[in-house]
């Protein structure tokens, strides 16, 4: 229950005055509920008028979810409540004094429509983009920490439908996911063509590295072009940092995938080895002569472990109905840090706390499934907030 949906109530005088019995007084007949105060400051309600027990009061009128709420307000030491003729709460918890008079109270719980609270609550929460802003901190945090795996365990689903759709072997499979995350969001499609040109099996058969390098960048249409046509219908410099420009992360990923062999027994390793092992991986791939490109940054290497390295964990696991692989793609996630962009922005906003990639990946997953969706009623969060 919350207060402004008790206000709702008694300034459009919902309530069935008639068949409220008073707590602690024989008879209080209601004549005039009041001027809603908006003031934030003072008692709820005022010029109202009473009668109780056959006399008639004039004065203020404050509601409250707990009768004790009086208490925690501190309104018993604010002159500004002395004139308070009514007390109208939702459950009556607590006897409450105001100079050393009872004062006179009524409880709703047992005359409140829940339905039409419940439809209260929803129309608030859908009138925002991110509904739940402002009460997100108010619940028990485990109720936004199961969503989170509800539905980072749905996106990874998701993806690995799609990957077993695609009917390849898995290191193939591999070979897409990489090029995937090398295209990020911009240049994915760009990068799943040219997977999908050249395809893994043709490229392994090239023997030599050079000319596998050679052959994606010649395959993309990106080398050769002016610099006026770079843009085109696959290939975006728009939107993206310099360093994220897909001439600049076509030249790693074909240094990549030609200097990576695609064992990828790595993935059974513990956590944090997975993690060791494929820094050392991607450096042993810059180390030698063959530096046909920019070296990717750790904070690239920690994109590709997100975006390549869990959802194949996780495709393998599905394959191989290993619960552990999954649960170690999540310990791997939580290892590495957050990912920065509007969408944990908007969480931040909310008061939530993103402190790793786990977070951050769940969040994003959350703001897709449901929140932009405004699925809040399919949200355990939402459910929780409506039941409060
Ligand atoms: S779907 Fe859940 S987390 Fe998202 S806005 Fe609604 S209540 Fe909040």
């Amino acid at each position: 229950m919350t207060e402004d949906y008790l206000h709702l109530l008694w300034k459009s005088k919902r309530v069935p005055f008639h068949k409220i019995s008073p707590i602690n007084a024989k008879e209080i007949i209601v004549k005039n509920s009041g001027e809603h105060n908006e003031s934030q400051k003072g008692p709820d309600f005022t010029f109202g008028s009473v009668n109780i027990d056959g006399i008639d009061f004039y004065g203020n009128i404050e509601i409250h979810v707990k009768s004790s709420d009086w208490y925690r307000h501190q309104h018993q030491s604010d002159n500004a409540y002395n004139n308070v003729i009514l007390h109208v709460v939702y459950v009556y918890d607590k006897p409450v004094y105001q100079n050393g008079v009872l004062l006179p109270t009524i409880e709703l719980k047992s005359h409140i429509d829940k339905e039409h609270f419940l439809k209260y609550q929803l129309g608030k929460l859908n009138k925002s983009e991110f509904p739940c802003e402002n009460l997100l901190t108010q619940i028990d945090v485990v109720h936004l920490e199961t969503m989170k795996i509800s539905a980072f365990t749905k996106r990874m689903e998701a993806k690995s439908r799609i990957l077993r759709d695609l009917n390849l072997p898995n290191d193939s499979v591999f070979y897409h996911l990489i090029a995937s995350a090398f295209g990020s969001s911009i240049n994915k499609k760009g990068f799943i063509e040219l997977t999908q040109k050249i395809p893994f099996q043709q490229l392994k058969q090239i023997s030599s590295k050079q000319q596998q390098f050679q052959l994606l960048l010649a395959e993309s249409g990106l080398m050769q072009s002016s610099s006026k046509e770079k843009s085109t219908s696959i290939w975006h410099f728009k939107g993206t940092r310099p360093g994220n420009f897909p001439d600049i992360r076509l030249k790693q990923f074909a240094q990549f995938v030609s200097k990576y062999d695609f064992d990828t027994s790595f993935i059974y390793f513990t956590p944090d080895k997975i993690q060791e092992e494929f820094y050392k991986m991607v450096d042993d791939f810059w180390k030698d002569d063959f530096k046909q490109s920019k070296k990717i940054s750790r904070s690239f290497s920690n994109l590709i472990l997100i975006n390549a390295v869990v959802p194949f964990m996780w495709f393998i696991g599905c394959q191989q109905e290993d619960e552990r692989l999954q649960g170690k793609s999540i310990e791997l996630l939580e290892r590495l840090s957050s990912e920065k962009n509007k969408y944990m922005n908007k969480w931040k906003k909310c008061g939530v706390t993103i402190k790793n990639a786990f977070d951050s990946q769940s969040l994003l997953s959350l703001y897709q499934y449901h929140c932009s969706r405004k699925k809040c009623l399919t949200c355990g969060v939402g459910i929780k907030l409506l039941e409060e």
